[in-house]
């Protein structure tokens, strides 16, 4: 993604924004200064010192106050898009980005592939480790399968312990490869409870690729369905 297409950070574009709006204050005065009869540029050497003054006093005000508006901005829209749990993507988010990806892949004739994926028998860890164990084991897997995801993917939290991975400009067979080393790294993963030995947990993953003129629901149903077949074919599996 280039610097000119990636979206600026929320904190960022505020502090600038308010770094320009702090210009207002001189150019202003100097605009009173004007109409009163004072030549600019006299005006300007004349009062040099006023002039920095007002500039930098507003600007460090402006810039202060819009950083905290910015920081603000972005907390609340984290909320709405991440799973507060796990801290990763959630379900509604994913259907906005897979609906966009879906026009993007048709539009530029580009390859779009979603892995579907499902933890094995975690009704089983929960039963063993308590509720608050399953939620720790969610954290430790989505923190280890993020640390794989390249940062134009997409991935989400779309049922309790269900997850979805947008790859966009990703074919078929790199996205079977990405499957299996998130299935690999899952697979390798020693989960550390606190006063318990560290365990292992095991995923299922369904692959699928976009068609052309395929609709968002069939695309996620096939990716749906492999997960189905692998759960079927004996857990910790890819199907694609
Ligand atoms: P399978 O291999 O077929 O997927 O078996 P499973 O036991 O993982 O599947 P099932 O869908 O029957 O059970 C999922 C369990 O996940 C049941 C539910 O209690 C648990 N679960 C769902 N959301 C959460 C959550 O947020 N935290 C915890 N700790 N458990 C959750
Ligand atoms: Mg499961
Ligand atoms: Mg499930």
């Amino acid at each position: 993604m280039s610097l000119l297409s990636a979206p600026m950070n929320k904190i960022t574009l505020r502090a600038i924004q308010g770094g320009i709006l702090a210009a207002g204050a001189p150019i202003g005065w100097l605009i009173i200064r004007v109409f009163s009869g004072s030549e600019p540029l006299a005006e300007l050497q004349q009062h040099w010192s006023l002039y920095a003054y007002m500039l930098f006093g507003t600007q460090m005000v402006f810039i202060t106050f819009s950083i905290y508006v910015g920081r603000q901005e972005q907390l609340i829209s984290n909320l709405a898009i991440r799973d507060s749990l796990t801290g990763i993507f959630n379900l509604r988010f994913m259907v906005e980005r897979m609906n966009e990806e879906i026009a993007n892949a048709q539009r530029y004739n580009t390859a779009l592939s979603v892995i579907y994926c499902d933890l094995d028998h975690f009704k089983k860890v929960n039963d063993q480790y308590g509720h608050p164990g399953g939620d720790e084991v969610l954290r430790q897997v989505t923190k280890a399968i993020s640390f794989k995801t390249r940062t134009q993917d997409v991935f989400a939290r779309v049922g309790g312990e269900e997850f979805a991975i947008l790859l966009p400009q990703c074919n078929h067979s790199d996205a079977i490869d990405y499957a299996e080393r998130i299935r690999k790294t899952v697979e390798q993963l020693p989960i550390q409870i606190p006063t318990k030995p560290a365990f292992g947990v095991t995923i299922s993953l369904g692959v699928a690729t976009l068609k052309e003129h395929e609709t968002v629901n069939d695309f996620y149903k096939r990716a749906d369905q492999n997960l189905y077949l692998a759960k079927q074919q004996g857990r910790n599996k890819v199907v694609a």
